[in-house]
């Protein structure tokens, strides 16, 4: 059988990877140019991981999440607990261009490394990080609270 094509008939477009304004991981478009850190500790050491490109809506606010709850899960445990607002308000802020972005169209003739854009997944506030978090918090201004009513009743 021959594999030859129909004469005529027009050949596919060859595809190529995503370029600039186009998501790095999905292909669609429009995208915006950002980048989300986070951070993990233990005592005197810390390691940050960032993820930089083009990023479409959904991939990026997919991505948004995942770094902000694993500092919240992960950065109390160390030094690093003095980033965690700055790491969190950094990223709050990048996440801005990403929200101002059209919902993701596929762009025809590029292959990109996934089908569809990412699933933004659950809300941060739903995250363990996130109730871990609000958790801590509480027992940390419990702690200072009753110290401060001890203290003041000491004296
Ligand atoms: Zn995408």
């Amino acid at each position: 059988m021959s594999t030859m094509p129909t004469p005529g008939a027009v050949p596919p477009p060859a595809l190529r990877p995503p370029a600039d304004g186009e998501c790095q991981f999905c292909g669609s478009h429009p995208a915006a140019h950002v980048s989300f850190q986070s951070m993990t500790s233990i005592v005197i050491l810390y390691v940050v991981s960032a993820q930089r490109g083009w990023m479409c809506r959904n991939c990026g606010l997919s991505l948004y999440r995942h770094h902000a709850n694993k500092t919240m899960l992960a950065a109390w445990w160390g030094v690093g607990i003095i980033g965690i607002p700055i790491f969190l308000g950094i990223d709050r802020l990048r996440l801005r261009r990403i929200l101002r972005l059209a919902p993701p169209q596929p762009t025809p003739g590029v292959a990109a490394s996934l089908p569809a854009p990412l699933d933004p997944g659950k809300p941060l506030i739903q995250r363990p990080g996130a109730i871990l978090s609000i958790v801590l918090v509480t027992v940390l201004v419990l702690v200072i609270g009753c110290g401060a009513l001890a203290f003041g009743a000491s004296e």
